[in-house]
Protein backbone atom coordinates (compact mmCIF):
# COMPACT_ATOMS: atom_id res chain seq x y z
CA UNK A 1 0.00 0.00 0.00
CA UNK A 2 2.75 2.52 0.55
CA UNK A 3 4.58 1.10 -2.18
CA UNK A 4 2.16 2.03 -4.31
CA UNK A 5 0.96 5.07 -2.45
CA UNK A 6 4.81 6.54 -3.15
CA UNK A 7 4.56 5.16 -6.67
CA UNK A 8 1.61 7.19 -7.57
CA UNK A 9 3.93 10.54 -6.07
CA UNK A 10 6.12 9.76 -8.42
CA UNK A 11 4.22 9.36 -11.09
CA UNK A 12 2.32 12.35 -9.97
CA UNK A 13 5.34 14.19 -10.09
CA UNK A 14 6.23 12.81 -13.35
CA UNK A 15 3.40 14.76 -14.94
CA UNK A 16 3.52 17.66 -13.47
CA UNK A 17 7.20 17.47 -15.04
CA UNK A 18 5.80 16.19 -17.65
CA UNK A 19 3.29 19.55 -17.76
CA UNK A 20 6.06 21.84 -17.11
CA UNK A 21 8.62 21.00 -19.94
CA UNK A 22 5.21 21.18 -22.24
CA UNK A 23 4.33 24.43 -20.89
CA UNK A 24 7.89 25.45 -21.35
CA UNK A 25 7.89 24.34 -25.34
CA UNK A 26 4.65 25.95 -25.75
CA UNK A 27 5.93 29.17 -24.14
CA UNK A 28 8.64 29.35 -26.17
CA UNK A 29 6.19 28.29 -29.53
CA UNK A 30 4.22 31.69 -28.70
CA UNK A 31 7.52 34.09 -28.64
CA UNK A 32 7.50 36.26 -31.59
CA UNK A 33 11.16 36.59 -32.02
CA UNK A 34 11.88 32.93 -31.97
CA UNK A 35 9.17 32.60 -34.39
CA UNK A 36 10.45 34.99 -37.09
CA UNK A 37 14.27 33.90 -36.31
CA UNK A 38 12.52 29.96 -37.08
CA UNK A 39 11.31 31.71 -40.65
CA UNK A 40 14.11 33.48 -41.29
CA UNK A 41 16.64 30.40 -40.80
CA UNK A 42 14.71 28.22 -42.66
CA UNK A 43 14.56 30.96 -45.66
CA UNK A 44 17.87 31.85 -45.39
CA UNK A 45 19.56 28.59 -45.62
CA UNK A 46 17.27 27.73 -48.68
CA UNK A 47 18.58 30.78 -50.60
CA UNK A 48 21.95 29.57 -49.21
CA UNK A 49 22.56 33.20 -47.73
CA UNK A 50 26.07 34.95 -47.47
CA UNK A 51 27.20 34.36 -43.41
CA UNK A 52 28.02 37.57 -43.27
CA UNK A 53 24.78 38.80 -44.93
CA UNK A 54 22.99 36.36 -42.53
CA UNK A 55 24.70 37.46 -39.57
CA UNK A 56 23.81 41.37 -40.28
CA UNK A 57 19.65 40.35 -41.03
CA UNK A 58 19.46 37.82 -38.23
CA UNK A 59 19.63 40.75 -34.98
CA UNK A 60 18.04 44.33 -35.23
CA UNK A 61 20.33 46.69 -35.95
CA UNK A 62 18.93 49.29 -33.46
CA UNK A 63 16.89 48.45 -30.29
CA UNK A 64 15.90 51.47 -27.78
CA UNK A 65 14.05 51.72 -24.78
CA UNK A 66 13.01 54.55 -23.11
CA UNK A 67 11.77 55.01 -19.93
CA UNK A 68 9.87 58.38 -19.23
CA UNK A 69 7.28 60.61 -16.76
CA UNK A 70 3.53 61.17 -18.13
CA UNK A 71 0.99 63.42 -15.26
CA UNK A 72 -1.73 61.43 -14.81
CA UNK A 73 -5.15 63.67 -14.88
CA UNK A 74 -5.26 62.99 -10.95
CA UNK A 75 -1.52 64.83 -11.16
CA UNK A 76 0.26 61.90 -10.05
CA UNK A 77 3.20 61.19 -11.98
CA UNK A 78 3.37 57.44 -13.59
CA UNK A 79 6.56 56.48 -15.58
CA UNK A 80 5.80 54.30 -18.87
CA UNK A 81 8.46 51.95 -20.76
CA UNK A 82 8.50 52.65 -24.78
CA UNK A 83 10.42 50.91 -27.29
CA UNK A 84 11.74 51.64 -30.56
CA UNK A 85 13.30 48.88 -32.59
CA UNK A 86 14.83 49.44 -36.35
CA UNK A 87 15.87 45.91 -37.99
CA UNK A 88 17.38 47.15 -40.75
CA UNK A 89 17.83 50.39 -42.88
CA UNK A 90 19.21 48.94 -46.01
CA UNK A 91 16.63 49.51 -48.43
CA UNK A 92 15.43 52.96 -46.92
CA UNK A 93 13.64 54.84 -43.46
CA UNK A 94 13.24 52.13 -40.92
CA UNK A 95 9.07 52.25 -41.05
CA UNK A 96 6.79 50.58 -38.83
CA UNK A 97 4.05 51.44 -36.49
CA UNK A 98 3.52 52.19 -32.83
CA UNK A 99 1.53 49.69 -30.65
CA UNK A 100 0.24 51.16 -27.09
CA UNK A 101 -0.82 47.19 -25.05
CA UNK A 102 -0.07 46.03 -21.18
CA UNK A 103 1.84 43.07 -22.52
CA UNK A 104 4.06 45.07 -25.18
CA UNK A 105 8.02 43.66 -24.63
CA UNK A 106 11.02 43.90 -26.68
CA UNK A 107 10.97 40.67 -27.96
CA UNK A 108 7.51 40.96 -29.79
CA UNK A 109 8.79 44.60 -30.69
CA UNK A 110 11.87 43.28 -32.28
CA UNK A 111 9.85 40.64 -34.28
CA UNK A 112 7.42 43.29 -35.68
CA UNK A 113 10.33 45.34 -36.71
CA UNK A 114 12.08 42.40 -38.73
CA UNK A 115 8.67 41.57 -40.40
CA UNK A 116 8.87 45.13 -41.23
CA UNK A 117 11.35 44.57 -43.18
CA UNK A 118 10.11 41.50 -44.73
CA UNK A 119 6.91 42.96 -45.27
CA UNK A 120 8.54 46.21 -47.10
CA UNK A 121 10.96 43.94 -49.05
CA UNK A 122 7.74 41.97 -50.37
CA UNK A 123 6.02 44.89 -51.83
CA UNK A 124 9.36 46.34 -52.79
CA UNK A 125 8.58 49.89 -51.81
CA UNK A 126 12.09 51.99 -50.44
CA UNK A 127 11.88 51.18 -46.50
CA UNK A 128 13.37 49.75 -43.74
CA UNK A 129 11.80 47.72 -40.74
CA UNK A 130 11.03 49.28 -37.41
CA UNK A 131 8.09 49.05 -34.68
CA UNK A 132 7.61 50.87 -31.67
CA UNK A 133 5.21 49.93 -28.25
CA UNK A 134 4.67 51.70 -25.07
CA UNK A 135 3.93 49.53 -21.97
CA UNK A 136 0.27 50.70 -20.64
CA UNK A 137 -3.45 49.84 -20.83
CA UNK A 138 -5.28 52.35 -23.41
CA UNK A 139 -8.45 51.30 -22.26
CA UNK A 140 -7.92 52.70 -19.00
CA UNK A 141 -6.70 55.93 -20.17
CA UNK A 142 -8.34 59.43 -20.82
CA UNK A 143 -7.44 61.32 -24.35
CA UNK A 144 -5.37 63.73 -22.31
CA UNK A 145 -3.42 61.17 -20.66
CA UNK A 146 -2.85 59.55 -24.48
CA UNK A 147 -2.02 62.62 -25.81
CA UNK A 148 0.59 63.52 -22.92
CA UNK A 149 2.41 59.80 -23.19
CA UNK A 150 2.17 60.07 -26.98
CA UNK A 151 3.86 63.63 -26.68
CA UNK A 152 6.60 62.46 -24.42
CA UNK A 153 7.29 58.84 -26.07
CA UNK A 154 7.87 61.13 -29.46
CA UNK A 155 10.00 64.05 -27.91
CA UNK A 156 12.64 61.07 -26.01
CA UNK A 157 13.37 59.42 -29.72
CA UNK A 158 12.72 62.79 -31.46
CA UNK A 159 16.24 62.44 -32.70
CA UNK A 160 15.25 59.05 -34.02
CA UNK A 161 12.64 59.71 -36.13
CA UNK A 162 12.50 61.90 -39.56
CA UNK A 163 11.37 61.45 -42.77
CA UNK A 164 14.59 59.91 -43.68
CA UNK A 165 15.37 57.93 -40.89
CA UNK A 166 12.25 56.09 -39.31
CA UNK A 167 8.51 56.97 -40.27
CA UNK A 168 5.89 55.60 -37.72
CA UNK A 169 2.20 54.69 -37.97
CA UNK A 170 -0.65 53.29 -36.49
CA UNK A 171 -0.34 49.57 -34.82
CA UNK A 172 -2.75 48.38 -32.55
CA UNK A 173 -4.65 51.04 -29.96
CA UNK A 174 -2.92 53.88 -31.85
CA UNK A 175 -4.97 55.91 -34.64
CA UNK A 176 -4.54 58.84 -36.93
CA UNK A 177 -4.86 61.18 -33.93
CA UNK A 178 -1.71 59.36 -32.01
CA UNK A 179 -0.06 60.25 -35.48
CA UNK A 180 -1.62 63.72 -35.51
CA UNK A 181 -0.08 64.15 -32.18
CA UNK A 182 3.10 62.75 -33.23
CA UNK A 183 3.66 64.57 -36.02
CA UNK A 184 2.71 68.36 -33.75
CA UNK A 185 5.21 67.00 -31.21
CA UNK A 186 7.66 66.35 -33.97
CA UNK A 187 7.57 69.51 -35.69
CA UNK A 188 7.45 72.00 -32.35
CA UNK A 189 11.13 70.36 -32.27
CA UNK A 190 11.98 70.81 -35.31
CA UNK A 191 10.18 74.26 -35.62
CA UNK A 192 8.68 73.69 -38.96
CA UNK A 193 5.94 71.46 -39.73
CA UNK A 194 7.15 68.23 -40.76
CA UNK A 195 4.27 65.91 -42.36
CA UNK A 196 5.85 63.04 -43.73
CA UNK A 197 7.86 61.82 -40.44
CA UNK A 198 4.66 59.84 -39.93
CA UNK A 199 2.17 57.87 -41.66
CA UNK A 200 -1.32 56.96 -41.26
CA UNK A 201 -2.80 60.97 -40.18
CA UNK A 202 -5.74 62.47 -40.75
CA UNK A 203 -6.03 63.78 -44.01
CA UNK A 204 -6.45 67.72 -43.72
CA UNK A 205 -2.76 67.54 -42.35
CA UNK A 206 -1.06 65.51 -44.63
CA UNK A 207 -2.87 61.85 -44.29
CA UNK A 208 -3.38 59.76 -47.72
CA UNK A 209 -6.68 59.58 -49.04
CA UNK A 210 -7.47 55.20 -48.75
CA UNK A 211 -4.81 54.77 -45.87
CA UNK A 212 -7.71 53.69 -43.32
CA UNK A 213 -8.91 50.93 -44.80
CA UNK A 214 -5.44 49.95 -46.96
CA UNK A 215 -4.73 47.06 -44.83
CA UNK A 216 -8.09 45.50 -45.05
CA UNK A 217 -8.17 46.35 -48.59
CA UNK A 218 -5.54 44.58 -49.04
CA UNK A 219 -6.32 41.47 -47.22
CA UNK A 220 -9.14 41.51 -49.51
CA UNK A 221 -7.57 41.96 -52.47
CA UNK A 222 -5.25 38.59 -50.64
CA UNK A 223 -8.67 36.62 -51.07
CA UNK A 224 -9.55 37.31 -54.07
CA UNK A 225 -5.89 36.31 -55.19
CA UNK A 226 -6.42 33.42 -53.61
CA UNK A 227 -9.62 32.09 -54.82
CA UNK A 228 -8.16 33.20 -58.36
CA UNK A 229 -5.56 30.62 -57.62
CA UNK A 230 -7.03 27.96 -56.32
CA UNK A 231 -10.17 28.44 -59.10
CA UNK A 232 -12.80 29.46 -56.20
CA UNK A 233 -16.04 31.52 -56.09
CA UNK A 234 -16.22 34.34 -53.85
CA UNK A 235 -20.22 34.05 -53.35
CA UNK A 236 -19.22 30.42 -52.50
CA UNK A 237 -16.81 31.11 -49.80
CA UNK A 238 -17.54 31.49 -46.22
CA UNK A 239 -15.21 33.99 -44.46
CA UNK A 240 -14.84 33.97 -40.64
CA UNK A 241 -12.60 36.97 -39.62
CA UNK A 242 -10.86 37.17 -36.33
CA UNK A 243 -10.83 40.91 -35.00
CA UNK A 244 -12.84 43.85 -35.96
CA UNK A 245 -10.70 46.66 -35.15
CA UNK A 246 -9.35 48.71 -38.35
CA UNK A 247 -7.90 46.04 -40.88
CA UNK A 248 -10.82 42.77 -39.61
CA UNK A 249 -13.96 45.58 -40.04
CA UNK A 250 -12.38 46.91 -42.98
CA UNK A 251 -11.56 43.41 -44.45
CA UNK A 252 -14.92 42.27 -43.71
CA UNK A 253 -16.80 45.49 -45.16
CA UNK A 254 -15.26 44.90 -48.26
CA UNK A 255 -15.60 41.13 -48.66
CA UNK A 256 -19.01 41.05 -47.93
CA UNK A 257 -19.36 44.57 -51.04
CA UNK A 258 -17.92 41.68 -53.27
CA UNK A 259 -20.37 38.96 -52.39
CA UNK A 260 -18.39 36.79 -50.57
CA UNK A 261 -20.03 35.36 -47.12
CA UNK A 262 -18.90 37.02 -44.26
CA UNK A 263 -20.35 34.01 -41.45
CA UNK A 264 -18.48 34.93 -38.38
CA UNK A 265 -16.77 37.49 -36.66
CA UNK A 266 -14.40 36.77 -33.33
CA UNK A 267 -13.73 39.94 -30.94
CA UNK A 268 -11.85 39.77 -27.65
CA UNK A 269 -15.37 39.76 -25.59
CA UNK A 270 -17.14 37.27 -27.60
CA UNK A 271 -18.29 36.42 -31.12
CA UNK A 272 -21.45 36.79 -33.60
CA UNK A 273 -22.52 33.97 -36.07
CA UNK A 274 -24.69 33.70 -39.12
CA UNK A 275 -24.33 31.01 -41.50
CA UNK A 276 -26.80 33.10 -43.97
CA UNK A 277 -23.84 35.72 -44.21
CA UNK A 278 -23.39 38.83 -41.71
CA UNK A 279 -25.01 42.77 -42.57
CA UNK A 280 -21.59 43.91 -41.76
CA UNK A 281 -22.57 47.65 -42.59
CA UNK A 282 -25.23 46.70 -39.78
CA UNK A 283 -22.72 44.94 -37.41
CA UNK A 284 -20.40 48.03 -38.04
CA UNK A 285 -23.61 50.39 -36.60
CA UNK A 286 -23.79 48.28 -34.07
CA UNK A 287 -20.40 48.53 -32.54
CA UNK A 288 -20.17 51.85 -32.52
CA UNK A 289 -23.49 52.11 -30.94
CA UNK A 290 -22.63 49.75 -28.35
CA UNK A 291 -18.85 49.72 -28.48
CA UNK A 292 -19.27 45.77 -28.74
CA UNK A 293 -20.29 43.41 -31.53
CA UNK A 294 -22.44 41.31 -29.10
CA UNK A 295 -25.80 41.56 -28.97
CA UNK A 296 -26.08 42.19 -33.06
CA UNK A 297 -29.93 41.38 -33.64
CA UNK A 298 -28.39 39.99 -37.11
CA UNK A 299 -26.37 36.88 -35.89
CA UNK A 300 -26.53 34.72 -32.96
CA UNK A 301 -23.53 34.87 -30.43
CA UNK A 302 -20.45 32.74 -31.05
CA UNK A 303 -17.76 31.86 -28.99
CA UNK A 304 -14.67 33.32 -30.42
CA UNK A 305 -12.29 30.48 -29.48
CA UNK A 306 -15.02 28.28 -31.86
CA UNK A 307 -15.32 30.20 -34.63
CA UNK A 308 -11.32 29.91 -35.16
CA UNK A 309 -12.16 26.08 -35.64
CA UNK A 310 -15.30 26.38 -37.34
CA UNK A 311 -16.26 25.33 -40.87
CA UNK A 312 -15.45 28.21 -43.76
CA UNK A 313 -13.52 28.44 -46.59
CA UNK A 314 -11.41 31.33 -45.28
CA UNK A 315 -9.85 32.45 -41.64
CA UNK A 316 -8.77 35.46 -40.89
CA UNK A 317 -6.91 36.26 -37.99
CA UNK A 318 -6.45 40.35 -37.70
CA UNK A 319 -5.78 41.12 -34.47
CA UNK A 320 -2.63 39.82 -32.83
CA UNK A 321 -0.10 36.99 -32.27
CA UNK A 322 -0.14 33.49 -31.73
CA UNK A 323 -3.85 32.66 -32.84
CA UNK A 324 -3.14 29.40 -34.43
CA UNK A 325 -0.96 27.50 -32.57
CA UNK A 326 0.38 23.57 -32.08
CA UNK A 327 -3.19 23.36 -29.85
CA UNK A 328 -5.59 24.57 -32.41
CA UNK A 329 -3.79 24.46 -35.87
CA UNK A 330 -5.12 20.54 -36.46
CA UNK A 331 -8.95 21.79 -36.31
CA UNK A 332 -8.93 24.34 -38.30
CA UNK A 333 -10.89 23.69 -41.24
CA UNK A 334 -10.67 26.38 -43.68
CA UNK A 335 -9.18 25.92 -47.45
CA UNK A 336 -7.46 29.33 -47.21
CA UNK A 337 -5.82 31.41 -44.19
CA UNK A 338 -5.14 35.55 -45.04
CA UNK A 339 -2.90 36.90 -41.83
CA UNK A 340 -4.40 40.14 -41.67
CA UNK A 341 -2.78 40.64 -38.52
CA UNK A 342 1.37 40.11 -37.56
CA UNK A 343 2.23 36.71 -36.61
CA UNK A 344 -0.91 35.09 -35.61
CA UNK A 345 0.55 31.60 -36.83
CA UNK A 346 3.24 29.90 -35.09
CA UNK A 347 6.10 27.57 -36.96
CA UNK A 348 4.75 24.84 -34.91
CA UNK A 349 1.44 25.54 -36.23
CA UNK A 350 2.64 26.32 -40.13
CA UNK A 351 3.55 22.45 -40.48
CA UNK A 352 0.19 21.11 -38.89
CA UNK A 353 -1.45 23.87 -41.63
CA UNK A 354 0.97 22.54 -44.49
CA UNK A 355 0.44 18.67 -43.46
CA UNK A 356 -3.60 19.76 -43.62
CA UNK A 357 -2.78 21.61 -47.31
CA UNK A 358 -3.91 25.00 -45.83
CA UNK A 359 -2.80 27.65 -48.58
CA UNK A 360 -1.87 30.62 -46.34
CA UNK A 361 -1.61 33.85 -47.38
CA UNK A 362 1.35 35.00 -44.54
CA UNK A 363 1.11 38.12 -42.84
CA UNK A 364 4.08 39.56 -44.52
CA UNK A 365 2.27 39.61 -48.08
CA UNK A 366 -1.42 39.77 -46.55
CA UNK A 367 -1.48 42.52 -44.64
CA UNK A 368 1.22 44.83 -46.58
CA UNK A 369 -1.42 47.37 -47.98
CA UNK A 370 -1.19 49.07 -44.97
CA UNK A 371 2.52 49.81 -45.08
CA UNK A 372 1.67 50.18 -49.11
CA UNK A 373 -0.64 52.95 -49.02
CA UNK A 374 1.93 54.77 -45.91
CA UNK A 375 4.13 54.70 -48.60
CA UNK A 376 1.95 56.47 -50.97
CA UNK A 377 1.23 59.18 -47.94
CA UNK A 378 4.98 59.97 -47.58
CA UNK A 379 5.33 60.54 -51.10
CA UNK A 380 2.73 62.77 -51.48
CA UNK A 381 3.46 64.53 -48.12
CA UNK A 382 6.79 65.05 -49.93
CA UNK A 383 5.53 66.22 -53.11
CA UNK A 384 3.02 68.37 -51.23
CA UNK A 385 0.56 67.49 -54.02
CA UNK A 386 -2.53 64.49 -52.70
CA UNK A 387 -3.52 61.69 -54.76
CA UNK A 388 -7.66 60.85 -55.25
CA UNK A 389 -8.69 57.51 -53.59
CA UNK A 390 -9.42 56.07 -56.70
CA UNK A 391 -5.32 56.87 -58.22
CA UNK A 392 -4.50 55.11 -53.78
CA UNK A 393 -6.64 51.81 -54.80
CA UNK A 394 -5.54 51.58 -57.68
CA UNK A 395 -1.59 51.83 -57.07
CA UNK A 396 -2.28 49.67 -53.80
CA UNK A 397 -4.11 46.96 -56.09
CA UNK A 398 -1.81 46.78 -58.66
CA UNK A 399 1.11 45.98 -56.16
CA UNK A 400 -0.53 43.78 -53.88
CA UNK A 401 -1.86 41.39 -57.13
CA UNK A 402 1.73 42.14 -58.51
CA UNK A 403 3.52 41.18 -55.00
CA UNK A 404 0.76 38.06 -54.13
CA UNK A 405 2.03 36.77 -58.15
CA UNK A 406 5.77 37.40 -56.80
CA UNK A 407 6.09 35.28 -54.04
CA UNK A 408 3.38 32.22 -56.34
CA UNK A 409 5.99 32.22 -58.52
CA UNK A 410 8.98 32.05 -55.48
CA UNK A 411 7.09 28.84 -54.00
CA UNK A 412 6.65 27.07 -57.40
CA UNK A 413 10.02 27.75 -58.46
CA UNK A 414 11.67 26.61 -55.09
CA UNK A 415 9.20 24.31 -53.79
CA UNK A 416 8.63 25.96 -50.50
CA UNK A 417 5.52 27.02 -48.84
CA UNK A 418 3.93 30.39 -49.94
CA UNK A 419 5.54 32.10 -46.40
CA UNK A 420 8.66 30.41 -46.60
CA UNK A 421 8.54 32.16 -50.03
CA UNK A 422 7.47 35.40 -49.07
CA UNK A 423 10.83 35.17 -46.79
CA UNK A 424 12.80 34.36 -49.31
CA UNK A 425 11.47 36.56 -51.52
CA UNK A 426 12.53 39.55 -49.22
CA UNK A 427 15.55 38.16 -47.81
CA UNK A 428 17.21 38.37 -51.48
CA UNK A 429 15.32 41.81 -51.77
CA UNK A 430 17.58 43.00 -48.72
CA UNK A 431 20.32 40.96 -48.78
CA UNK A 432 20.75 41.94 -52.34
CA UNK A 433 20.66 46.11 -51.44
CA UNK A 434 23.19 45.28 -48.63
CA UNK A 435 25.61 43.76 -51.32
CA UNK A 436 25.14 47.20 -53.24
CA UNK A 437 25.59 49.51 -51.15
CA UNK A 438 28.40 47.80 -49.43
CA UNK A 439 28.93 47.00 -45.95
CA UNK A 440 30.70 49.40 -43.93
CA UNK A 441 32.82 47.44 -41.62
N1 LIG B 1 1.32 48.79 -38.41
C1 LIG B 1 1.12 48.45 -39.77
C2 LIG B 1 1.83 47.16 -40.11
O1 LIG B 1 2.12 46.36 -39.26
C3 LIG B 1 1.46 49.59 -40.72
C4 LIG B 1 2.88 50.04 -40.68
C5 LIG B 1 3.13 51.28 -41.52
O2 LIG B 1 2.23 51.74 -42.21
O3 LIG B 1 4.25 51.78 -41.43
O4 LIG B 1 2.08 46.87 -41.24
Amino acid sequence: MKGKASGMAVLELNETGVEKALDQAFEKELNPWEAQAARFEFAAKKLNLDTGIWKILSQPAREIIVHFPVMMDDGRIEVFTGFRVQHSVARGPAKGGIRYAPDVNLDEVRALASWMTWKCAVVNIPFGGAKGGVICDPKKMSQGELERMTRRYTAELIDVFGPEKDVPAPDVNTNEQTMAWIMDTYSMHMRQTVTSVVTGKPINIGGSRGRTAATGRGVSIACDQALNYLGMQAAETRVIIQGFGNVGSNAALLLRGKGYKVIGIAEWDGGVYNADGIDIPALVEHRKKTGSIRGFAGAAEANSEELLTSACEILIPAAHENVITSRNAGAVKARILVEGANGPTTPAADEILAANNVFVVPDILANAGGVTASYFEWVQDRMGYFWTEQEVNDRLDHLMVQSFIDVIRYAEEHGVNNRIAAYMLAIDRVAYTTKQRGIYA
